[in-house]
């Protein structure tokens, strides 16, 4: 019998429904072509579901992806629900949610150069040549998740010894919880070049000092992986010098967070960049950049990095190894070619060939 895999598609906000149109093209070719049947489930998150329902993450919506095998998320936020009350919902907290609710711990970065891009990089091409990193970042500790707090009027807060606003976040982790990222970084490194950098701050935290400890128990039981320890700053600036030094990269939430956004720049194009966010149930697959707003509606988005979601949905989730090598082949074709987004393309693009979002998702089918 063939088999049947349930799809929760979260469009969420901005340039997310026309992207994730383009991605659910490709799986229906997917289907066709292997026999595979996807059924799809569509629900609310984010803005429009604050629009719509008042919350950020609607009930039903956690049901629907909990319910499914694999979460297809595009993006979410945008100016109009932009607010530093911390009282009123926000998009982001329907991702942070999701990830908790879904108990989705590990996020899973890679960022490689398709060779067509190489002069997209803002670093000169021999920096970037060869650039294959796995960013692994905790996904649902540390201080994101740490009580935080705001205090008005405290004594001595305020400029000039007045009262003023004291505010608090806490960075807190447990160990089963660096334990489990360092496995999956281990893990990852086997079947890559054998390499991980632990990424921390232990000069200063001591959250980092535990998480350095734990990156070397860990280690003892890979002996064929060698691991580095390498401080957070340091890291900042050894991507951006030589990033190919890189093979796997593991840190906890918050320095993954930077650290992910400025790998993503190295590539010169965050519309090409997709992520997996595991954990022991339903895994999350979406795009690494943001919702666009300022070319929302438009039809001109990138939705390569939304396809290149599914392309790690095909992988970790269904195991459709054959299928996930076909997207990668059939963009990279697409690339080779000269097709561009306007966000990807380059001085010297043929005008000709810069396409808006459904033609370049057709171009992609095409090539499947
Ligand atoms: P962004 O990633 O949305 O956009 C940054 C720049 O890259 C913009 O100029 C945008 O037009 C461009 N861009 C991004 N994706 C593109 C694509 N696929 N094709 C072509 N161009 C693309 O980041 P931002 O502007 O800082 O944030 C916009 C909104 O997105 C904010 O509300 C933010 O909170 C939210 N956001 C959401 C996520 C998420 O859903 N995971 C991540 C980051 C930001």
């Amino acid at each position: 019998m063939a088999d049947t895999y349930k799809i929760c598609l979260l469009p969420g906000d901005g340039i997310g429904p026309e992207i994730i149109a383009e991605a659910v093209k490709v799986l229906d070719a997917l289907a066709d072509r292997y026999g595979t049947t996807f059924d799809y489930e569509r629900a609310l998150i984010g803005g429009c579901a604050i629009d719509e329902c008042g919350s950020p993450l609607p009930d039903e919506t956690l049901a629907a992806a909990k319910a499914s095998d694999a979460v297809l998320l595009a993006s979410v936020g945008g100016p109009k629900w932009d607010t530093t009350d911390p009282d009123a919902p926000r998009p982001e907290q329907g991702l942070l949610g999701i990830r908790k609710e879904l108990g989705l711990y590990a996020n899973l970065r890679p960022v490689v150069i398709f060779d067509a891009l190489k002069d997209a990089s803002t670093l000169k091409a021999e920096a970037v040549d060869g650039v294959d990193i796995m960013i692994v970042r905790e996904l649902t500790g540390g201080l994101y998740f740490g009580k935080r707090e705001r205090r008005e009027g405290v004594d001595g807060a305020g400029v000039d010894g007045a009262a003023g606003v004291q505010a608090y976040d806490t960075l807190i982790y447990n160990e089963y919880e660096i334990v489990r990222i360092l496995r999956q970084a281990f893990e990852a490194a086997r079947k890559r070049s054998g390499k991980v950098h632990s990424i921390d701050k232990a000069n200063v935290l001591e959250t980092s000092r535990v998480w350095r400890e734990l990156a070397h128990r860990v280690a003892a039981d890979y002996p064929d992986v060698e691991l580095v320890d390498m401080l957070v700053d340091n890291a900042a600036m050894q991507l951006v010098r030589e990033p190919s030094q890189f093979d796997v990269l593991v840190t906890e939430n918050m320095f993954g967070d930077i650290l992910s956004d400025e790998a993503a720049q190295i590539t010169g194009s965050l519309g090409m960049l997709a992520s997996a966010s595991l954990g022991d149930g339903t895994a999350l697959y979406e795009p690494s950049h943001g919702s666009a707003p300022d070319i929302a509606g438009r039809g001109i988005a990138n939705p390569l990095a939304q396809i290149l979601s599914v392309e790690l949905m095909l992988r970790y989730s269904f195991d459709m190894q054959d299928a996930a090598d076909d997207v990668n082949r059939a963009i990279t074709a697409v690339l080779d070619e000269g097709w561009r987004t306007g966000d990807i393309a380059a001085d010297d693009t043929d005008p000709k060939r810069i396409v808006g979002t459904e033609k370049m998702g057709d171009l992609v089918v095409a090539h499947l």
